[in-house]
């Protein structure tokens, strides 16, 4: 008998609850398949949070995600509540089960599909073989650092404090190695340890901590370097490790590698196994409740769950596939069809994906 898996359920906001729903559909078809067991447990969070009960995050939302095993969140926010004061934003929300959680990395894949190589604004042959992963550091650095204003000799001065301690690079650090030691065993970390304080300490504890990794291959990269071989030869890299900052920047580049943001899955990872999976779009406001967005960046972000909390990687390479199979018949959701006028709904593409999985 399997262990039952607690997931805790959040639906959110706009187009949150359409693509969640056909998340959950895989997450059944997987017990169906593998013999699993999932307890989805259900609660509200963000605008309609603030609707039903005050605040974006209620205490029993945060409660239901710190009993679970791994949280699935479909997306939140939305101009009915843009004008909202600070502690009333879907946002804040945001910052705030991050925080409880005690979420420190995010992690977002990048996969070109051939069959969508002509959907990216880079050259197809540019894209062939590409799938990586960005693990960007989510509490400290210049975000976080000090910031004031002060008067200069040459009139008002901005300061932004970039601060690291050993404890915060070693924990991400390692996160990166087993990460890829589940991968191919490639290892990208990114710094500016020719010029910047807290990257030349970022260096020392990557080097530091590598031996215990003899099997991943190592490689230190300027910031400006990757950014630049990510549009050159993006297939070059596996796992990318790197600071808050320049993670923000590497993962969006990365991002458009892939050509649409309905395909993008991502994961906010804190100590073990504990997980949080979400896409990396929001709640489409403009496409909400027409039943026309893509489902797949949530799909995928139950594979992604699967193989980084749960260790169930041949159930999420039963999901990849399918999605794979179903892109490779032609299916397309509006997004990401070339002829708009055959693009198909979120449940169809949904059904489609499901029917497809099998081991
Ligand atoms: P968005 O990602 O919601 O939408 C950007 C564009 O991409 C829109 O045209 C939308 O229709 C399209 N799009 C997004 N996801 C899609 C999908 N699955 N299928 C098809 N098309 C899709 O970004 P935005 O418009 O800047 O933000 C809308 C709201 O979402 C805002 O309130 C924002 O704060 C919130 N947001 C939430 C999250 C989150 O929950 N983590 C992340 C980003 C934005």
């Amino acid at each position: 008998m399997a262990e039952v898996k607690k997931i805790a359920v959040i639906a959110g906001d706009g187009i949150g609850p359409e693509v969640v729903a056909e998340a959950v559909k895989v997450l059944k078809k997987t017990e169906e398949l593998f013999g699993y067991k999932f307890e989805l447990e259900y609660g509200l969070f963000g605008g309609i949070a603030i609707d039903e009960k005050g605040t974006p995050l209620p205490q029993e939302t945060l409660e239901m995600c710190q009993r679970a095993d791994a949280v699935l969140l479909g997306a939140v926010g939305g101009p009915k509540w843009d004008n909202n004061p600070k502690e009333l934003r879907p946002e804040t929300g945001l910052l705030g089960i991050r925080k409880a959680l005690g979420l420190f990395s995010n992690i977002r894949p990048a996969v070109v599909f051939d069959c969508l190589k002509d959907a990216s604004t880079l050259k197809p042959e540019v894209l062939e073989g590409t799938d990586l992963i960005v693990v960007r550091e989510l509490t400290g650095g210049i975000y976080f650092g000090e910031k004031f204003r002060r008067e200069g000799a040459n009139g008002q001065e901005a300061v932004d404090t970039c601060v690291y301690n050993v404890q915060e690079v070693e924990r991400i650090v390692r996160q990166a190695f087993e990460i890829a030691q589940k991968r191919s065993k490639r290892l990208a970390s990114v710094d500016k340890a020719n010029v910047l304080e807290t990257s030349r300490l970022w260096r020392e504890t990557v080097n530091r901590i590598a031996p215990e990794y003899p099997d991943v291959e190592l490689e230190h990269v300027l910031v400006d370097n990757c950014a630049m071989q990510l549009l050159r030869r993006p297939s070059s890299f596996d796992v990318i490790v790197t600071e808050n900052m320049f993670g923000d920047i590497l993962s969006d580049e990365a991002a458009m590698l892939t050509g649409s943001i309905g395909m993008l899955s991502s994961a906010s990872l804190g100590e073990g196994s504990f997980g949080l999976y979400e896409p990396v779009h929001g709640s489409a406001p403009d496409i909400a409740g027409q039943g026309i967005a893509n489902p797949i960046a949530t799909i995928l972000s139950v594979a992604l769950m699967f193989q980084l909390t749960f260790g169930y990687a041949e159930a999420g390479q039963v999901i990849e596939n399918a999605v794979k199979s179903v892109l490779d018949a032609g299916h397309r959701t509006g997004d990401i069809a070339v002829d708009k006028s055959k693009a198909i709904g979120t449940k169809e593409m949904g059904d489609l994906i499901v029917a497809a999985m099998s081991r």
